[in-house]
């Protein structure tokens, strides 16, 4: 008999999302990533969870419609990960007729389900915060509601769910070949020791690694996909309004300007066709060059090269030729030939429809194992157990239990955590009782927690991809934090 019934190389949203959902379908499952959960592209996502306004375009009803729906699914189950956000187009006299707009946001208010999200408008600029930061060329835009998410988080948060369901979940554990008899036999080093496992059925889930995996590793014929390098940059905060805003830029580009975490704004993306080592990826200056100039078309602030205080690349993998459904709803193929062990493959596709790309792919499964029915919709994930309009009650909610907290403390630990911070900061009284401090705001109480309880090894995973507290840590904390994740 085989270790497990499912095997998952690639710790990316793709992969902890299959595994969430066979794990809570009763399946023995163990997750293999070689690297940090999370740190490949699904670290360097726009971050946004949407029913996307170019499908729209596209007249893509029933697409958009599906989005929505998973979006509401989010904002349910992921209510600490996932904001709601109003986005807002400014309207310039060159682009799409306004009336042509708005009328394409009403159809989108329609398609979306959530009652709960406020409605499209238009709003007169000139006379209202959202226009502060903007230049006086513009005199319209239109507002519509859709969400981010914290996209590291929420595949910590999935691999947390999955492992908690029973999945192995295995961090720095590369698998280097797999033989496929009547059962899958792996070979992995697992932070450096040689491990074999044996698997009923593979998934290969390894992003941009996909052909290489699958010639090298599992020697089968590679899938057709495309890579391309997505390139965002974060600089200092530009605007105090809460809006993500949407421009056309005059290339016909889509460019994003989020705020980001509390003092920080990510303007994206860019993107080139990749050829290359997957593990190596840049922005380039062209690149850097690029988004600045777009940002300071429509921004009053000019925003220049020097300004950026970080880049975020990551790897799209879409099926090749691409087509804007494969970007959208990303590729699964199941390959059960009699006598041999199955294998899955799935890549590409945004954030806002994983879980149910997952749970399309375990259900393929179904004529293998006999297994429990489709969960995931309506299961909240570790910490999101409470309603979303109640975000803002919850921060109070820590305030006062944790009176040391400033409002800032409070809103990114419960974001980050939910109702988990308990299991952090217990019944500490004060910041010395959470152990040493690194930079403004990490404890070594929270350090530990990601330690013990997601997966963290180094500082990178705690700066990175459990928070982005590296935005401002000093670089002496940053050594401090090293030397006591080295001996925690
Ligand atoms: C820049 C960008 C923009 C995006 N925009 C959006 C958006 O606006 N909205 C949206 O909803 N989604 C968006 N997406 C898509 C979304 O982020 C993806 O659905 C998600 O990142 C899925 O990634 P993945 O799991 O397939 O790959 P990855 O996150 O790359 O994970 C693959 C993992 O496999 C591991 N691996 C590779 N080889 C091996 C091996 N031999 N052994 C063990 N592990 C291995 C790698 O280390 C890696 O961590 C965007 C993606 C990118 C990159």
């Amino acid at each position: 008999m085989a270790d497990y019934d499912l095997a998952i190389i690639g710790g990316g949203l793709n992969g902890v999302s299959l595994a969430r959902d066979a794990a809570g379908r009763g399946l023995r499952v163990i997750l293999l990533e070689q690297g940090d959960l999370g740190a490949g592209a699904s670290s360097a996502s726009p971050r946004l969870i949407h029913g996307d306004l170019d499908m729209l375009e596209r007249a893509a009803l029933l697409r958009v419609r599906g989005a929505l729906t998973e979006r509401d699914i989010w904002l349910r189950t992921a209510p600490h990960l996932v904001r709601p956000m109003r986005f807002a187009i400014p309207a310039l006299s060159d682009e799409q007729p306004p009336w042509l707009l708005r009328a394409w946001l009403l159809l989108y208010d329609r398609l979306g389900c959530s009652r709960r999200l406020p409605a499209s408008v238009t709003l007169d600029v000139t006379h209202h915060p959202t226009g502060n930061a903007l230049k006086r060329s513009f005199g319209t835009a239109f507002e519509y509601s859709d969400c981010v998410v914290d996209d590291s988080r929420l595949v910590i948060a999935v691999a947390v769910d999955a492992a908690e369901r029973g999945a192995d979940i295995r961090t720095g554990a590369r698998c280097v070949r797999a033989d496929r008899l009547d059962i899958w036999r792996l070979a992995v080093i697992d932070r450096g020791q040689r491990r074999v496992i044996t698997a009923r059925t593979l998934a290969n889930a390894s992003g941009a690694w996909t052909a290489s995996v699958a010639e090298t590793v599992l020697r089968v014929p590679p899938p057709d996909l495309g890579v391309t390098n997505v390139s965002q940059i974060i600089v200092r905060r530009l605007f105090d309004s809460g809006n993500v805003y949407v421009f056309q830029n005059t290339d016909r580009r889509r460019i994003f300007v989020s705020p980001y975490e509390r003092d920080f704004t990510l303007i994206g993306s860019v993107r080139q066709p990749f050829k290359g080592d997957p593990a190596v990826v840049t922005t380039t200056a062209a690149d850097i060059a690029y988004l600045c100039d777009a940002a300071s078309r429509y921004f009053r602030e000019r925003v220049q090269p020097s300004d950026v205080i970080k880049t975020v690349s990551g790897l799209e993998t879409v099926a090749g030729p691409a087509s804007p459904r494969a970007a959208r709803e990303g590729v699964v193929t199941f390959d059960a030939s009699p006598r041999a062990a199955p294998l899955l493959t799935v890549f590409g596709g945004d954030a806002t429809t994983s879980r149910r790309r997952a749970e399309r792919a375990v259900s393929r499964l179904t004529q293998f194992y006999p297994m429990s029915r489709r969960w995931t919709a309506k299961a909240p994930l570790p910490g999101g157990n409470f309603a979303w309009t109640r975000l803002d009650a919850e921060v109070d909610r820590a305030r006062a239990r944790w009176r040391f907290l400033t409002e800032p403390n409070a809103q990114r630990l419960v974001a980050a955590y939910g109702m988990r911070l308990e299991a952090i900061l217990g019944n500490a009284g004060s910041p010395a009782d959470l152990g040493p401090g690194f930079g403004p705001e990490l404890s070594g109480a929270e350090v530990r927690y990601l330690m013990k309880r997601e997966w963290a090894r180094f500082p990178d995973d705690v700066l990175w991809r459990r928070s982005k507290l590296g935005l401002t840590m000093p670089p002496q904390d940053r050594e401090a934090l090293a030397a006591f994740m080295a001996t925690a």
